[in-house]
């Protein structure tokens, strides 16, 4: 975009609008900043009641391929975004030959699939874990043994450690990718990890680029659980790699928009990219109540084609992820109590039915220093049934 979209302005007769492919809670955080701002928004996703489109100016509700949905999302929006990185690609490709989109298409492309994005990050000089794309008998047969026990994960369409099978030997990966139903994989070294950490980083199209501080990630059962965001959280020497890694690869790529990069903290103090999220990410949640802009903030600025400015963490945080898990049959968890404690920031993702690993919504929890800010958390988690950490 070579001029900005001005909030609040009028463009052709309507009201400056912006667009979001998928309507996810990350969409829903998309739209309260882009309407915090003045912006009217516009969410494409099949679903009735999905958290975005709730909250949106438009929703429209067809398949993410359907001609007359893309058609009416262009109509509406001078500007359009996506929240998932399973969007397909071509429905990119159609509304980025009419309207800014960002990130673009190619992008996307490449974070959708594994094999890529290894090859992406490599070519960047980013160092990844061992790993051999298994996408015909004859790569499945010929793969070293060296990278086993490994896990062996489907190239595309995987989150939250779906489509992911952890492999011993040559007899059980055989079975695994049968049970993947031998679409194309890729088999990885299972690493030996100390911890895990991400990056976010907005760049804008005029290739200026800002990042968040790096954060510290615990998954359980290959989802996110817990990010602590605060000194001494990630190595210093560790932070800075990871912080000129991500930037790499954004600017190898020309991002647009907000990027997430995944990283592997080693036993022996390497770090190993695992993924990229072309989009605001789970571990950037923090940033809501953390930081002066929040990621969505940034997500809006690079589609509008607004200034970038560094964003600078005011305070400690730790974010716990509220999985369906929490919720008592037929109650909720204990909001009261834990609203009670200094420093605690709930955000719910207006989903009405909790199923267990179904992401519900996410508690951030600021406060004056880290020792502060993890004591609330323990506690918090305490009242929630979450595992301490
Ligand atoms: P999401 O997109 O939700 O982040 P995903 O389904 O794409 O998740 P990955 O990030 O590939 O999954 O893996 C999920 C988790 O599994 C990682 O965060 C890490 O804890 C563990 N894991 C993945 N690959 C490896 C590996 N090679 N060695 C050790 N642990 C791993
Ligand atoms: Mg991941």
């Amino acid at each position: 975009m070579s001029k900005p979209l001005l909030p609040g302005s009028v463009v052709n007769g309507q009201p400056a609008t912006l667009g979001v492919m998928g309507g996810g809670q990350l969409g829903r955080m998309f739209v309260h900043a882009a309407q915090a701002m003045g912006y009217f928004t516009a969410v494409l996703d099949p679903d009735v009641a999905s958290p975005a489109g709730l909250v949106s100016h438009h929703h429209i509700q067809t398949d993410y391929l359907d001609e007359q949905g893309l058609a009416q999302l262009m109509q509406r929006c001078a500007a359009i975004t996506t929240e998932f990185e399973n969007v397909p690609a071509p429905a990119l490709v159609t509304l980025g030959a009419h309207r800014p989109v960002a990130p673009s298409a190619d992008a996307v492309a490449i974070a959708q699939d594994r094999a890529a994005e290894k090859a992406h990050f490599v070519n960047c000089g980013v160092p990844v874990a061992p790993h051999a794309v298994t996408a015909k008998p004859e790569q499945l047969a010929a793969v070293n043994d060296d990278l086993l026990p490994g896990i062996l994960k489907t190239a595309r369409m995987g989150y939250d450690g779906k489509g992911q099978i952890r492999v011993k030997t040559r007899a059980e990966l055989v079975a695994a990718w049968d049970q993947l139903k031998n679409v194309p994989c890729v088999l990885e070294k299972m690493l030996p990890l100390k911890a895990e950490c991400s990056v976010i980083v907005a760049r804008g199209a005029d290739g200026q680029m800002v990042n968040f501080p790096v954060q510290s990630n615990l998954h359980r059962e290959g989802i996110l659980a817990v990010t602590s965001v605060h000194e001494g959280a990630v190595p210093a020497d560790l932070a800075a790699q990871a912080v000129a890694a991500t930037r790499a690869i954004a600017e190898g790529i020309h991002y647009v928009g907000v990027l997430c990069v995944e990283f592997f903290i080693l036993e022996g103090g390497q770090l190993v990219v695992n993924e990229m999220a072309p989009r605001p990410h789970n571990s950037g949640h923090y940033t809501m109540n953390a930081c002066d802009q929040s990621q969505f903030e940034l997500q809006v600025r690079t589609l509008a084609g607004l200034p970038l400015t560094q964003p600078r963490q005011h305070s400690p945080a730790i974010m716990l992820n509220l999985l369906g898990d929490l919720w008592p049959e037929g109650a909720s968890p204990a909001w009261a109590q834990v609203l009670a404690l200094p420093g605690t920031h709930l955000h719910l993702y207006g989903k009405l039915s909790a199923r267990p690993g179904r992401k519900m919504g996410h508690l951030n929890i600021t406060g004056a220093t880290p020792e502060a800010v993890r004591a609330t958390a323990l506690q918090a988690a305490a009242l929630l049934g979450i595992e301490a950490f």
